[in-house]
């Protein structure tokens, strides 16, 4: 079995949410805008490392979804994400803190590890570089809102951060956040992982790989503040056995042990 983080989160979430989507096959019809417009922005984020026009790849791949029919977030449209987009990659070019030393080798790389048996936990790096000169396990993120700052040291709690930084052993990890707001903003954040924090996340993705080999798949429901997952779940008309709002959100492909790496671009 090939273990992922977004495997892992997705069980620790709800485990049922997991056998729905990795054992029976169930998925998410890929029409979330956001979504979709983070991953064409990323292309472009790589396009500038390796010295291309980016603006132009940002058209390029976004353009071909012009006419797709996606689901926008409130107010959005295809216009006002592109816009946003060559806004932010002007910013970034114009702020100038990060430094990708051989994009080809440095960008999206693919990290694994070797679990007990035959078992292995994979991961896609967004970058390796450097940030104000030093140097960072970089994470990219598009998102329509900051992420919170404070109080300081907040960053290290990322269980993402600390799957990357348990993953490649890099210590010192950013995220570097392209807010699409009003007035668009890049936050870079910077955090350091302690080896006890990885310690302790090698042995949760230990517990966790137990726990679905052994098949346990109880859900953990919820709808009441602050633990409502059930509301923002994929696999919510499942649960509620609503077949019409199933056939139009879901689609299930057979066998389903593929790694849904998009779902990384979750806002
Ligand atoms: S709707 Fe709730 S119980 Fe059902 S899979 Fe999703 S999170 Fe789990």
């Amino acid at each position: 079995m090939v273990y992922s983080y977004t495997q892992i989160s997705r069980y620790l979430r709800c485990p049922r949410s997991y056998r729905y989507r990795y054992l029976d096959g169930w998925t998410e019809k890929n029409t979330k805008a956001s979504m979709i417009f983070g991953r064409c922005f990323e292309t472009a984020l790589a396009a500038y490392f390796r010295g291309d026009d980016c603006t132009q790849t940002l058209f390029k791949e976004w353009g071909s979804y012009r006419d797709a029919a996606l689901e926008y977030g409130n107010g959005d449209s295809w216009d006002k994400l592109v816009h946003q987009g060559v806004h932010l990659l002007e910013m970034f070019a114009r702020d100038n803190r990060i430094g990708i030393p051989g994009p080809q080798k440095n960008l999206q790389l693919k990290m694994s590890r070797k679990l007990s048996g035959n078992s292995e936990f994979v991961g896609y790096i967004d970058a390796i570089g450097n940030v104000d000169g030093e140097r960072f396990l970089i994470d990219w993120k598009t998102t329509t809102s900051r992420y919170s700052d404070s109080p300081d040291g907040l960053l290290a709690l990322d269980p993402q951060l600390i799957c990357y930084s348990w993953l490649t052993g890099i210590h010192d990890v950013a995220l570097v956040v392209f807010v699409r707001k009003r007035m668009p903003e890049i936050q870079y954040l910077k955090a350091t992982i302690s080896e006890g924090q990885c310690e302790e996340f090698g042995r949760l993705v230990s517990e966790t790989v137990n726990q679905i080999e052994a098949g346990r798949f109880l859900p953990h429901s919820g709808i009441r503040f602050p633990i409502n997952g059930c509301t923002t779940c994929a696999h919510l008309e499942l649960c509620l056995g609503t077949q019409p709002l199933i056939d139009s959100k879901l689609i299930r492909q057979p066998g389903s042990s593929d790694l849904d790496w998009l779902d990384q671009f979750e806002e």
